[in-house]
């Protein structure tokens, strides 16, 4: 495993659409253990391929208080949202900000595992959010287009995606 470069705002690959995942190749294999070991590395809640330099549609998750519960979507698929949440959002991208950001409060995504096995997981609060957050960026979509005004500077223990 290795340790991969973030990329950050400003970089045009970040506003790009991913590809879908065909086939699980030893190379794929090796993208996701990195960017477990990234997103662990960077203290983060979330990583998508994008942000890594790579358009395919990959994301890893784990937002709990251990790092011990990883979670990987590919070609994941939003089947549901509601309610709502507003609050602080970063993102490993935007290294030192965080904007306020309203989004669905429960989301339900329908997509594959790093077996290549379909799965459903929903969330509620803090794993919807980065579900959408994530899935966002597959789309090349950053979250300071969803942020009510001025973006904040934050100090660097605060979660981001
Ligand atoms: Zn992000």
């Amino acid at each position: 495993m290795a340790l991969r470069t973030i990329r950050t705002i400003g970089d045009e690959i970040l506003e790009k659409t991913c590809r879908e995942v065909k086939q699980i190749t030893p190379r794929i294999s090796t993208l996701i253990e990195d960017m477990l070991e990234t997103m662990y590395d960077a203290q983060g809640v979330g990583l998508a391929a994008p942000q890594v330099g790579v358009l395919k549609q990959i994301v890893v998750i784990d937002v709990s208080e251990q790092g011990d519960h990883p979670i990987v979507l590919i070609n994941p698929e939003i089947m549901e949202l509601s309610g709502e949440q507003t609050g602080q959002e970063g993102c490993l991208s935007v290294p030192g900000k965080a904007g306020i950001v309203t989004r669905a409060n429960y989301c339900k995504v329908k997509a594959y595992n790093e077996n290549m096995e379909e799965i459903i997981v929903e969330g509620e609060e803090l794993l919807a959010r980065a579900m959408q957050h994530e899935i966002d960026h597959l789309a090349g979509v950053l979250y300071v287009t969803k942020a009510e005004g001025e973006l904040m500077n934050v100090v660097s223990d605060e979660e981001e995606a």
